[in-house]
């Protein structure tokens, strides 16, 4: 195998796939006006003929995967329960030797999906909840109800999925709720990651006024409970933290603690563009390469060569594009 690493020692490990770029939700950090005509799509509904065909990721994933030895792909989008061919896909890349598969999802659908997820043999999934309070919720991720989201978590876990659930935390929209999810996930046995905001999409040039640091969500934690540091896996975009309760809370601190020097991930979006830096607009369509190992291998140590040395700069591009 042709080595491609840069000169941090990083290598691509870890594919996450943007399945497609609609969603059901506007969550206002991922999309800058209210998507009406997506709001009520249905999977089989999902504007999949957008995106590259099932054949074409496959053989996308194929390609990348012999020369990098994939250690894992995560399905994400967009919102990948919305993408008509998902199992279909799974199967494949099962059969690739690819065994570590897993999903990023709102979870809207989730309630009918979650035994169909074990079988297909999906290892993981997060869970985007940025709110217990339904109104503080439905006013990010722009819809009344949330009930489904909490339906979808319930059964999912009941399904023995391993789950993970993600909150993006906002000054004066939802920092109030960081202690009723911490609480929440540790009354279900999971474990939940605060995201510190990204300026991506509509919020690249914004002024972030609504950006939380790590260190304000960590002493508001600390007001109910005494916390302990985890050690930090390798790669990992979280550092984790074990409360007095037995609960377990992850940051994903961009801003404060970024963690580019040893990332190991490499993005597909929906039109089959590769990326390798979240902070990095540039995509390369690699279709044409992938008989060519040599060149290939080339274009994959030019995406490496996009990663940001310290932290994230943010990007033009809307997470639901590049892939979260
Ligand atoms: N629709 C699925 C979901 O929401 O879980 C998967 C795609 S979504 C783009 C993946 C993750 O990106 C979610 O956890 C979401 O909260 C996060 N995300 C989107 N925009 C973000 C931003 N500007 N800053 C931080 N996280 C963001
Ligand atoms: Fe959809 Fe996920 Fe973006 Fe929210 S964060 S709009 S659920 S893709």
């Amino acid at each position: 195998m042709l080595k491609i690493e840069d000169k941090l020692g990083r290598r691509f490990e870890k594919l996450r796939i943007s399945l497609l770029n609609s969603c059901n939700f506007s969550c206002i950090y991922c999309v800058d006006n209210e998507f009406d005509e997506n709001a009520n799509l249905q999977p089989d509904q999902n504007g999949a003929d957008k995106s590259i065909s099932v054949e074409e990721f496959t053989q996308l994933i194929q390609a990348v995967h012999r020369l990098t030895g994939l250690k894992s792909v995560r399905l994400t989008g967009g919102e990948p329960l919305l993408y008509s061919n998902l199992y279909p896909l799974i199967e494949n890349i099962k059969k690739l030797g690819i065994n570590d598969i897993r999903l990023t999802t709102n979870a809207f659908f989730l309630k009918e999906n979650a035994e169909k997820l074990v079988n297909a043999g999906v290892n993981s999934i997060n869970i985007s909840v940025d709110a217990i309070d339904n109104k503080t919720f439905g006013k990010i991720i722009r819809r009344s109800d949330t009930s489904r989201v909490f339906q979808g978590i319930e059964v999912a876990a009941k399904a023995g999925l391993n789950i993970k659930l993600n909150a993006v935390i906002m000054r004066g929209k939802n920092d109030s709720q960081i202690v009723p999810l911490l609480d929440y996930a540790t009354e279900l046995g999971v474990k939940i990651r605060y995201l510190e905001l990204m300026k991506m999409g509509h919020l690249y040039h914004s002024e972030n006024g609504l950006f939380f640091p790590e260190k304000e969500i960590l002493s508001t934690i600390q007001e109910k409970y005494e916390i302990e540091e985890m050690k930090r896996e390798h790669a990992s975009t979280a550092h984790y933290w074990r409360t007095s309760n037995g609960g377990v809370f992850g940051i994903i601190a961009n801003e404060s603690t970024p963690f580019c020097h040893d990332c190991n991930r490499l993005r597909l979006d929906s039109n089959g563009y590769f990326f390798g830096c979240l902070s990095n607009a540039h995509g390369e369509k690699l279709m044409p390469y992938i008989d060519n190992e040599q060149l290939l291998a080339e274009k994959l140590k030019g995406l490496l060569l996009l990663k940001q040395a310290v932290k994230f700069h943010g990007s033009e591009l809307s997470m639901r594009n590049i892939g979260g």
